[in-house]
């Protein structure tokens, strides 16, 4: 018998994970536990909440999985998980064993982290931090908005899922003002001093956007406490008050709640994990990948999530079969579109060495902040590119 694989989550880690254990040795059985039947990614929503792109064109299924590697997929919710014995128990009523069980839950939001921001208050003032509902719900605000309007919105400290993509959201945001209500403005309040790739961002805003885009850092009171979404209305630390016109709260995070469950996160909410497999370090035979993991120097993105999942299905049919696992390598690329034709980068490449991950010295990098707009546009290109191949690879 090959043994029993249980993963749960069918996002960018989950899928790739289950794909890549079928590909590493079809005898062991997957089954896949993920509540949605599509999942829509949050790479490319932005373009969606600009009006360059539709919610069906970042839609993703199951077929490749179920009809090509032959993963059992079930739709329910994992709802606890027995590490002892091995066990998941899900909102269908079934309780399902595992040999080896890998979790890739994303994130959850911590609601009331900021006072007054709530899941009631995600209906008034949309995180849109996971795609779908919440996509489209701060789509059609911004195209009810009234030119002259302000787009506020309230980033949170790190770690939090996508570093830069606060900041291509309010590229794109901007971009669809520029056409539409050119006397908009839109104020990033913001609860850290320093983000990813901020000098590429801060020049380009002033190149194509002029004085559109408002940052505001945690020293300059950029902190938000509390939300009054019925008024759109935020107040900093420091008691400043704004008022938006539409308000975008991304709220604190921690790893999903089945992390919890498993007895595999930590106090910060957030899972450790073994460098070389990506198994928890707490409870044995679970694998947790994507963003609900503490891999630092790694990004939680969706390309880490992946890079992450093939990492640890290689170890899992490794371990599995008795065998050492190889030693991993992984990569991430994350690119940010400042409009549809202007992208830029970061781009790492990883190892492990005495049990941590590091980046390795002379890899990877940042676009050139002098690069002319013949660059920035295949940046762009590169990131369609790279979308239509991590999303291929993911769910086929
Ligand atoms: P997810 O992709 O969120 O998948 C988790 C899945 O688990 C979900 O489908 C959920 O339904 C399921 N789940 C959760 N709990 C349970 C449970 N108890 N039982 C069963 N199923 C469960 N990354 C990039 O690489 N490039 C980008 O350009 C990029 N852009 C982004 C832009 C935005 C606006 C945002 C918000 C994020 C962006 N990201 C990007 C980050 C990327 O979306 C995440 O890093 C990635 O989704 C992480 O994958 P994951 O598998 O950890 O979690």
């Amino acid at each position: 018998k090959a043994g029993r694989v249980l993963v749960i989550g069918g996002g960018f880690g989950g899928a790739t994970a289950a794909k890549y254990i079928k590909r590493g040795n079809p005898a062991i059985s997957v089954t896949l536990i993920e509540p949605n039947s599509t999942y829509y990614t949050c790479p490319f929503s932005n373009l969606v909440l600009a009006g360059e792109r539709n919610l069906d064109s970042i839609g993703h299924n199951y077929n490749e999985l179920k009809e090509v590697y032959g993963v059992e997929v079930i739709h329910a919710l994992a709802e606890d998980i027995d590490g002892a014995n091995q066990s998941v128990k899900l909102s269908n009523g079934q309780t399902l064993n595992y040999d080896r069980l890998l979790l890739s839950p994303g994130i959850d939001l911590r609601w009331n982290a900021i006072e007054g921001y709530d899941q009631a208050a995600a209906e008034l003032a949309p995180h849109a931090w996971k795609a779908g509902e919440q996509t489209l719900l701060l789509r059609r605000q911004l195209e009810a908005m009234e030119d002259g309007g302000t787009f506020i919105m309230s980033i949170p400290a790190d770690p939090f899922r996508c570093p830069p993509g606060p900041y291509e959201r309010a590229s794109l945001i901007a971009h669809y003002f520029k056409q539409h209500k050119p006397n908009s403005k839109i104020l990033l309040l913001d609860a850290k001093d320093n983000f990813s790739k901020q000098g590429l961002f801060t020049s380009a805003w002033q190149e194509l956007y002029g004085d559109m885009i408002e940052w505001v850092g945690l020293s300059n009171d950029g902190r938000v406490v509390r939300v009054d979404a019925a008024n759109l209305e935020v107040e900093t630390e420091f008691g400043s008050v704004y008022k938006a016109s539409v308000l975008n709260v991304i709220p604190p995070q921690k790893a999903g709640f089945i992390a919890d469950r498993a007895g595999v996160s930590n106090e910060g909410g957030w899972v450790p994990v073994n460098a070389n497999t990506f198994e928890s370090t707490q409870v044995q035979n679970i694998y947790v990948v994507g963003d609900a993991t503490l891999a630092a120097p790694m990004p939680k993105s969706g390309f880490a999530a992946n890079s992450q999942a093939k990492v640890a299905a290689a170890a899992i049919v490794a371990s599995l079969a008795g065998i050492t696992p190889p030693d991993p390598y992984w990569a991430n690329t994350c690119y940010s579109l400042l409009n549809p034709d202007y992208g830029i980068s970061v781009a790492g490449v990883y190892k492990a060495e005495e049990g941590q991950i590091i980046s390795i010295p002379g890899s990877g990098g940042l676009s050139a902040s002098d690069a002319p707009t013949s660059i920035r546009q295949a940046e762009a290109a590169y990131a369609v590119g790279w979308y239509e191949a991590i999303t291929q690879d993911t769910w086929g």
